[in-house]
Order: C-alpha cells, then sequence, then structure tokens
C-alpha cells in the first residue's frame, strides 16, 4: 500500500505520516529532507541559493543514506529548500529515487509537497493535510524553540506565509491538493485525534477497495 501525504509546512503531514508508517509497518520517506540536503548542500559549499547550476549537481550527487536530519531542520535550510524546489532539474534529479522508494516490495508512506499529484499519482490513498497558517507558525515556533533557535511568532508566520505563496505559485509540481485526495484540516485537532481521523481516512478507503 502506498499512502501519499501532501500540506503545506508545518500542517503536521509528516508526525501523520510517521505514526502511520509505524502503524502498517511501512517505510517512511519525508520528501522534505530531500530538498533541505540540497540547500544544506549549497550551503555548506559556499554557493548562494540561487546558483541553479549548484543546486542542480547537489540534487543529483544525493543519497538517501546522507541525511543528518539534526542539520536539515533549521528555518534558513527550510527556506532555502523552497527555493531549490522551484528548479525543474532539481525535482528532475529527485524524481526516482522518491518513486524507488513509494514501490518498494510491501509499499511505503511518503510525505511532501507532490506525492499525490507529481511523484505517485498511483498511490493507494491520499491526503492533504493542511491547518490555518496561524497554528501551522504556532507549531513551527515550539518546534524550533525546542531545538534552541531564537524564535519570533510573528516573523515565522510571515515565513509560513511566503514559504505557501512560493510552494502555491511556482509552475512546476505546485503544492496542490490532487482531485482524488481526501481533506484532512488539523487546525482544531491535537496529534492524537489528527492520527485517528488519518487512520479512519485510510482504513475506509482500503477497506472500500
Ligand atoms: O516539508 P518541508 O518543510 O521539510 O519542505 C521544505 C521545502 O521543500 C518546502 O517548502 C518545499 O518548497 C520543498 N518541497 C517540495 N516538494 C516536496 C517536499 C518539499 O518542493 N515533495
Amino acid at each position: 500500500m502506498i499512502i501519499a501525504l501532501d500540506g503545506p509546512a508545518a500542517s503536521g503531514k509528516g508526525t501523520l505520516a510517521r505514526r502511520l508508517a509505524t502503524h502498517y509497518g511501512l517505510p517512511h520517506l519525508d520528501t522534505g529532507l530531500l530538498y533541505r540536503a540540497t540547500a544544506r548542500a549549497l550551503i555548506d559549499q559556499g554557493y548562494n541559493l540561487s546558483d541553479t547550476a549548484a543546486a542542480i549537481s547537489a540534487a543529483r550527487g544525493l543519497a538517501l543514506t546522507d541525511f543528518k536530519e539534526e542539520t536539515l531542520r533549521g528555518r534558513d535550510v527550510g527556506a532555502g529548500a523552497s527555493l531549490v524546489g522551484a528548479i525543474p532539474e532539481v525535482r528532475a534529479a529527485l524524481f526516482e529515487m522518491q518513486r524507488a522508494f513509494a514501490h518498494r516490495p510491501g509499499g511505503a508512506v511518503l510525505d511532501g509537497r507532490d506525492i499525490g499529484t507529481v511523484i505517485c499519482p498511483e498511490a493507494d490513498v491520499k491526503i492533504f493535510v493542511t491547518a490555518n497558517p496561524e497554528t501551522r507558525a504556532t507549531r513551527r515556533a515550539l518546534e524550533l524553540k525546542e531545538r534552541g533557535e531564537k524564535v519570533d511568532y510573528e516573523s515565522i508566520l510571515a515565513d509560513i506565509r511566503q514559504r505557501d505563496a512560493l510552494d502555491a505559485s511556482r509552475p512546476i509540481a505546485p503544492l496542490k491538493q490532487a482531485e482524488d485526495a481526501y481533506r484532512l484540516d488539523t487546525s482544531k485537532l491535537d496529534v492524537d485525534a489528527a492520527f485517528a481521523a488519518a487512520l479512519a481516512i485510510v482504513e475506509s478507503h482500503v477497506g472500500a477497495k
């Protein structure tokens, strides 16, 4: 079974994807890490984030085993990921890796922006996870605070709005709900309630098949 979760930053899709993967015993890929690792490579090698050729070469050189997740979660890397994610050749370089992961025997859970629309339109279940920007900014602020980063709610909210606009307006693989995706708004749900809702979606869908 392939489960695709898409949605904007801090919507809760990553947490839901991890919990669904554990529940069903499936491997999980947070595809945002691929874009984050590409941005991180540019930062580490001293390239400008708008250097398209360097971004393409960094994406082509990535391997799934390269990730040191703790170095990829920062705010600067998230913003950089959004910039490199708008480059068509970067997306093309990361495409096969994601498809191969999705088609592992037994299936997989993937979360990102374009899993249900571009990477895996044939996914068995698609969930578009969303929440209002204020709720997402509050969650992201808490997450960054726990990582020891200095946080300012207003600037995080501004970041989130800017990232939403960039991700939704880019010509290639924009963030949008697949026609056959279930919409799950987590604004008023805590983690357990959101997981219960996601599980109910998957179960109803699998049961109906
Ligand atoms: O989900 P996360 O916040 O880690 O993603 C970081 C950025 O990577 C997103 O803002 C988006 O621009 C990009 N991304 C993408 N496609 C994906 C996953 C992430 O373009 N499948």
